[in-house]
């Protein structure tokens, strides 16, 4: 049994998945892995695979799965002393789970749970609306793109739940309340 605490922080966007997982790395000692993150960085360098990302990120569309496939990849090899990782908006479609399930259990490391933040959609479009007032994020500014993202979700992301639960590692986890309230219930499911 692999001793490495692999998590898979799952949910629509505007869910909570960025603020728990700040908790989730400090507490457990993991390495967080966000793929918006990743991809935000390369917009910010002004590289062509940025430049090409924003075009999709900016519709509320999703990048191809062989880009951030490729980045989350890079990244456990950067970081093979960790003690795990949260991964966070990744993976979002069934070919991107796939691929991480390989690369996973290529080194014995499987994921050890989905924890799966639960909000209903008009509560994520007025946090995501209350995000964009402050946090520069130009899809955060757009109800009709928050709603592409959602519709996004709903149909390639979603899907991953059945996914993961045939594996008996999806865990639904309310996410609605205080944000140390919902700290404590994916610290509870973790177990
Ligand atoms: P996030 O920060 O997770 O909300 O992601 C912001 C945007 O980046 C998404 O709306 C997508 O356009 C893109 N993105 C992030 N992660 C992925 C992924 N795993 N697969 C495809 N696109 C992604």
């Amino acid at each position: 049994m692999s001793e490495k605490l692999n998590i898979v922080l799952f949910g629509p966007p505007g869910a909570g998945k960025g603020t728990q997982s700040t908790f989730l790395i400090e507490k457990y000692g993991l390495v967080h892995l966000s793929t918006g993150d990743l991809l935000r960085a390369e917009i910010h360098a002004e590289t062509e695979l940025g430049k090409a990302a924003r075009e999709l990120m900016d519709a509320g569309e999703l990048v191809a799965d062989h880009i951030v496939i490729g980045m989350i990849k890079n990244m456990m090899e950067a970081h093979l002393e960790a003690k795990g990782f949260v991964f966070d908006g990744f993976p979002r479609t069934r070919a991107q789970a796939e691929a991480l399930d390989a690369m996973l259990n290529a080194k014995s490391e499987p994921i050890t749970c989905m924890l799966a933040l639960e909000v209903p959609e008009e509560e994520l479009v007025k946090r995501l609306l209350g995000r964009g007032a402050t946090s520069g994020r130009s899809d955060d500014q757009d109800e009709h793109v928050i709603r592409k993202r959602i519709r996004e979700y709903e149909e390639k992301t979603a899907p991953l739940k059945d996914y993961y639960q045939a594996q008996d590692k999806y865990k639904g986890i309310n996410g609605v309340g205080s944000i140390a309230d919902i700290t404590t219930r994916l610290v509870q499911a973790i177990g």
